[in-house]
């Protein structure tokens, strides 16, 4: 590999719940020295002509991406799809009924706030005139700016988290049905955050085994904020389940400190990387 390579293979712009517009990220990652940077908003490509237009401006490697939401017996799980074709029908369509998924919860999780006596309509309101797709984290900022609450990660905590009553389980597809898709467009499915879903050791055993046999073929090994610990076991992973290595800081915003752009991700020796042989 080459040294003087700086890669980041996981960021958010405001296509979908990024605080950046597609330029502005890329100019940020440039400034932060990074030289191969993976736009992967979740389950949406809108971002990419846009983001390659800048990166090529700045000389800079843009790898087409998208994250996306998929289900693993009740689990959501996201997989990265790097290297897409952004202009594949098939991936197109797919991404077209994502974001009649998540129009729909949000419509079924304002119904929720306002029987809990919250301000549910303005808030749908509020989600509806943004750019891209909402997510919940653009709810989360809606709560906030009416004041519900005083930070999004206390909307998460008190309404929109596992148990609240603001928590609506979306019918994402399934884990093969979302690897295929990338598949399908020419792309390489990762899985993101691979220590991000509070599986057991023997469920992550047998998760991974049906990501492999889905054709999934990386696994990000370093992910935004994670400690020591998660590289060891993602580490050990990627060994067990022959899965080449990524890595990828999530970053969503400026504001978030603890996973910048350009923070220093070095993949471990024993790990191929799945840049290999996939750069200009
Ligand atoms: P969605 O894809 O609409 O379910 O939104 C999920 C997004 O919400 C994630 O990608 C995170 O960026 C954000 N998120 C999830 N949990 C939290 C949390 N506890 N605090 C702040 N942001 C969160
Ligand atoms: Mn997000
Ligand atoms: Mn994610
Ligand atoms: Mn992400």
């Amino acid at each position: 590999m080459n040294d003087s390579l700086k890669i980041d293979l996981h960021t958010h712009s405001n296509q979908s719940d990024g605080a950046l517009s597609p330029q502005a990220l890329v100019e940020r990652a440039h400034q932060a020295g990074i030289n191969v940077l993976a736009l992967t908003d979740h389950d949406s490509i809108a971002g990419i002509e846009a983001a390659a237009e800048a990166a090529r401006a700045v000389g800079m490697s843009l790898v087409p991406g998208v994250e996306i939401s998929t289900a693993w017996r009740a689990q959501a799980i996201h997989v990265l799809g790097l290297w897409i074709d952004p202009t594949s029908p098939a991936l197109q369509g797919a991404l077209a009924a994502q974001a009649e998924r998540r129009k729909e919860r949000m419509r079924t999780i304002c119904g929720r706030l306002s029987k809990a006596r919250l301000p549910g309509e303005a808030l749908l309101r509020a989600v509806s005139g943004i750019p891209g797709v909402a997510t919940r984290t653009h709810l989360a900022q809606a709560m906030v700016d009416e004041g519900v609450v005083e930070r999004t990660d206390e909307a998460f905590r008190k309404y929109l988290g596992k148990g609240k009553c603001g928590h609506v389980a979306v019918d994402w597809p399934g884990l093969a049905e979302g690897i295929a898709w990338i598949t399908a467009a020419g792309g390489v499915a990762v899985l993101a955050h691979p220590c991000r879903y509070g599986l057991s050791a023997g469920a992550r055993r047998r998760f991974l085994t049906d990501f492999v046999t889905a054709g999934g073929k990386g696994i990000e090994v370093l992910s935004g904020g994670n400690s020591l610990q998660h590289l060891e076991s993602c580490t050990r992973m990627a060994e067990t389940h022959g899965l080449l290595g990524s890595v990828g800081s999530d970053f969503h915003s400026p504001q978030f400190a603890w996973n910048p752009i350009g923070r220093s991700l070095k993949l471990p020796d024993c790990i191929t990387p799945i840049w290999r042989g996939r750069l200009p």
